[in-house]
């Protein structure tokens, strides 16, 4: 039998994973999607990054902007350099669909971190509800990742509650993020005392630009992708994996089917050309993406007709207006992704952590606003008003958000992976008591809640969802062990948030690879 450890998936999970395998010597072998962006972006991209940002003329980054359109409810569909490659489906891909659910899952090389925002925040124990594993077992591998993936941070007041494992180069605060992080810092006090705390935000950008065409010259188009690749994806780290003589890439495979005996796994995949192909290997670890993975793993139990649970930290987007205009302010010059952290820690909303990023101007705010003003936005004090408005972004912890019923179902000779997404009443309550409460920090903050603009995100559409196969000390049903071996398996680990038991609100991915990577390590190691 083949000795390959096989993983499956280059995004988060999978990278993180196999970076632990190749630690521990094995050799690995990682099948994906792997779809690209097309040629012809990619020489645009190559050019625009050889140019400062000062000589990019008239419509340089157009091609970048296009397909991205922003509502009042946010950003559609997120792209990067104007493709939507991480979305696009190839020979063999699972059919998913879904009710009263709006997400997406990714074939591409780099999976959903070729289009993510970046924040990276670990999961505090005291969220971690269920959870078999602690934060301190997974506190080795945060650091771990710190190793391939820059992350831009600072150590603050966050760090009480949510440690950096490590150093880093912040991002440049804009004009606006500096002047609300000078007011809340001078009412420190008075927020901590309400159960408010605050930081900078902690973004995987290579803020620095080491081995890159960076640093950062605060362009502004983080949210159409970076022109010189500051922004992390896991494809960066696949591109550097490969001068590794134990690594070995396939993409063009889209896994069918595993299966396990004594010896090892057998892996049934479609290839770009329709083909199919069979793997074998010692291990099989699946990093697919909590989708894929899901329809995959009920694939291979042969489990048709039964159902798992999904569970999200639930999203939602409340424009805030500052009373003072912030001097300086400008609509270039600044970068766009997340600019500050607050975390809201109040028994009397919710027992767990509600997570808010902040974001300051970007030009996607424009034109929702200008449509809403129909002719007026002609006369609109546009400065005035850009320069006060704010976004946060919010995520709450999965007990109390939706959840989604996945089950497999025949169809034809193929199969198909249906979801159905139930809302929580509790939901709701818990933001009217949030937003009651930013009113009342006004003092503290200088913000107030722009309550008719509040917009609750879809189910899914905060992509961060997991549990389907959720990790326990004693698994029964579908339930995985602490290696992320469901339903009795001996060979395949699932490695992404599928194995999550809850879904805590600070940012879900960095945690998905810190357990990835504990799998990782401890299998390869020889630790079962
Ligand atoms: C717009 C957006 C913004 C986000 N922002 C943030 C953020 O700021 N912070 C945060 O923590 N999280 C964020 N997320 C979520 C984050 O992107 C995901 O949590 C993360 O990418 C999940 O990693 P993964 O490796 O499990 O899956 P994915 O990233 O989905 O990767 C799946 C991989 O598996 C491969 N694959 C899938 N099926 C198969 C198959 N059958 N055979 C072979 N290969 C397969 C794909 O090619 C891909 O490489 C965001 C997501 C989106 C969409
Ligand atoms: S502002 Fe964003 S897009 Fe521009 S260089 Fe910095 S990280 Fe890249």
């Amino acid at each position: 039998m083949d000795s390959r450890q096989i993983v499956i998936g280059s995004g988060p999970a999978g990278v993180s994973c196999a970076q632990a395998l190749l630690a521990q010597g094995r050799r690995v072998l990682m099948l994906d999607g792997g779809a690209r962006l097309e040629p012809e972006n990619a020489a645009k991209l190559a050019q625009l990054s050889e140019t400062p940002p000062a000589t990019w003329k008239g419509n340089a980054t157009a091609w970048m902007r296009e397909g991205m359109q922003a509502a009042v409810e946010g950003i559609p569909l997120k792209l990067t350099y104007g493709s939507d490659y991480p979305f696009r489906a190839m020979p063999g891909a699972p059919l998913i669909v879904g009710e009263g659910i709006n997400t997406k899952f990714s074939l591409g090389k780099g999976g959903l971190s070729t289009v993510w925002g970046t924040s990276v925040l670990p999961f505090r124990q005291h969220d971690m509800h269920g959870w078999p594993v602690t934060a301190d077992d997974l506190a080795p591998h945060y650091s771990a990742l710190l190793g391939f993936m820059p992350v831009a941070q600072v150590s603050d007041a966050l760090e009480e509650i949510l440690p950096t494992y490590g150093p880093g180069v912040p991002m440049p605060l804009s004009a606006q993020a500096t002047a609300l992080l000078k007011t809340l810092e001078s009412n420190a006090s008075g927020l901590r005392k309400r159960g408010v705390l605050f930081g900078r935000s902690r973004l995987a950008i290579n803020a620095a630009g080491v081995d890159a065409k960076g640093p950062c010259v605060r362009c502004g188009l983080c949210m159409y992708g970076c022109p010189y690749q500051l922004l992390y994806s896991t494809g960066h780290t696949v591109d550097r994996m490969i001068a590794n003589p134990n690594f070995e890439y396939a993409p063009g495979h889209v896994v069918q089917r595993i299966e396990e005996s004594l010896a090892g796994v057998r892996l049934h995949t479609t290839t770009n050309s329709g083909a199919l192909q069979v793997i074998q290997g010692e291990r099989a670890f699946v990093g697919a993406g909590v989708l894929a993975t899901t329809a995959l793993m009920l694939r291979s139990l042969d489990a048709y007709d039964q159902p798992v649970t999904l569970r999200e930290s639930h999203y939602f987007l409340l424009p805030m207006l500052r009373l003072a205009a912030v001097p300086g302010f400008q609509r270039g010059d600044l970068h766009t992704l997340a600019q500050l952290f607050i975390e809201i820690m109040d028994e009397t909303i919710t027992p767990d952590t509600i997570h808010l990023q902040t974001y300051t101007y970007n030009d996607l705010f424009e034109e929702p606003i200008a449509h809403k003003l129909g002719a007026a936005s002609k006369v609109f004090p546009w400065q005035a008003f850009l320069s006060r408005l704010f976004l946060f972004q919010g995520f709450m912890h999965s007990d109390v958000s939706p959840t989604t019923a996945a089950h497999l179902e025949r169809s034809g000779t193929s199969d198909v992976l249906k979801l159905a997404a139930t809302l929580k009443p509790e939901t709701k309550v818990i933001l009217n008591k949030l937003v009651a409460k930013l009113t009342r920090l006004f003092p503290q903050t200088g913000l107030l809640p722009l309550l008719p603009l509040m917009r609750e995100g879809e189910p899914g559409r905060g992509f961060h969802t997991g549990s389907s196969f959720p990790m326990s000390a004693e698994p029964t049903g579908f339930e995985s062990d602490l290696l992320g071996r469901p339903a009795g398996l001996s060979r395949i680990h699932v490695v992404d948030s599928s194995v999550l038991p809850s879904i805590p609100a600070t940012t879900i991915t960095f945690t998905v690879m810190a357990n990835a990577h504990r799998i990782g390590t401890l299998v390869g190691g020889g630790e079962i």
